[in-house]
């Protein structure tokens, strides 16, 4: 059997619901990938071309076949995710994330819309110093890019009222992210800027520094944990380690890069209560605030159900997604890796 071959053979197509849209989207699609380590996910966005997903493939390809790093700790303090909700359900779900979860940091999306985002900001803001105490609930805000350079200086000086620790990827470009630095306070966050300013390339992270003050690293979109973790040494920021949506089984790369990294913040893990269905029978949500650092495998009824889900064109597309990932990525190494665990 040839390498991919065998690959396609521990894939499983998978589907899970969100409660809400995040992302434009409402289900949550992709493979799992089961190989001698354990399993491994892989769930470009469909906005991702074949390199992109190629370099997913190569994280999900070192979580079944490869090795993580050792793991400097057992758990990881994560924050609580809003996506772009009413001020009302931002109240509620934001009480919810610092009574229930016990997550005292919310990451609050921004969609460009002035006085929603502003109400929103508020709303979680009123949420937090009610339940926890003036001041004591940390929030940050993502704006995926979302903003000229003038409408974030302008927004950041208005949001800044609410006291944010930082906010992700104000704007898209370079050039941009060093004018809103150098115009407000908050602190800069890059997280697109990581994967597709110039792919990676070593120099272009280095430089990162001269622009922002935080950097948020996935694991999956940067082509694995190891990956994750040379990029981390690269920019020379203080990490924020974040999942992309992933499911349960996911989000243990997550966990594993952050337990191998010195992380201080709050990790972008806490996205689990965004699912309402997923490929284990517990999902990963955080309990006190943080998540222990585990490897999962799915549940075998939970993932014929998220098998279920998709439509069989929907199935073939994702075989074909992988292989096309295949083409595009590194696939001479993963022949190796692949050949030498069977
Ligand atoms: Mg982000």
């Amino acid at each position: 059997m040839t390498a991919l071959g065998s690959l396609l053979q521990g894939a499983v197509p998978f589907a899970v619901r969100l409660h809400r849209e995040f992302r434009g989207v409402t289900v949550r699609e992709g493979m799992l990938i089961q190989g001698p380590s354990g399993w491994g996910e892989f769930s470009p966005f469909e906005d991702y071309d074949d390199q992109a997903a190629g370099r997913w493939l190569g994280g999900a390809i070192e979580a079944a076949y490869g090795t993580w790093p050792d793991a400097k700790r057992s758990e990881i303090r994560v924050n609580a995710i809003l996506p772009a909700v009413l001020p009302q359900v931002a109240r509620e779900l934001a009480e919810q994330a610092a009574v229930r979860d016990g997550c005292t940091t919310i990451k609050v999306k921004i969609t460009g819309d002035d006085a929603a985002d502003e109400a929103r900001v508020a709303a979680v803001r009123e949420a937090l110093d009610s339940v926890l105490g003036y001041g004591v609930g940390l929030i940050r805000i993502d704006a995926n890019a979302c903003w000229t350079s003038e409408q974030a200086i302008s927004s950041l000086k208005r949001l800044a009222a609410y006291g944010l620790e930082y906010v992700e990827q104000p704007v898209a470009s370079r050039e941009d992210l060093r004018s809103v630095r150098a115009a407000v306070d908050v602190p800069i966050a890059v997280d697109e800027s990581i994967r597709t300013d110039r792919g990676g390339d070593p120099r272009a992270l280095s430089e990162l520094a001269e622009i922002a003050d935080i950097a948020i690293i996935k694991p999956y979109p940067v082509g694995g944990v190891q990956r994750a973790i040379d990029v981390a040494e690269l920019v020379k920021l203080p990490v924020v380690v974040s999942s992309s949506m992933d499911s349960s089984v996911g989000i243990c790369a997550s966990l594993a890069l952050a337990a191998a990294l010195d992380v201080d913040r709050a990790c972008g893990l806490g996205t689990g209560a965004l699912l309402a269905t997923d490929v284990v029978s517990r999902p990963l949500v955080p309990t006190a605030g943080v998540m222990r650092v585990q490897r999962l495998a799915p549940d075998a009824d939970a993932l014929a159900e998220a098998r279920q889900l998709l439509a069989p064109e929907r199935v073939q597309h994702w075989h074909e997604r992988i292989s096309r990932a295949w083409e595009a990525g590194s696939s001479e190494a993963w022949r190796k890796v692949i050949t030498s665990s069977g």
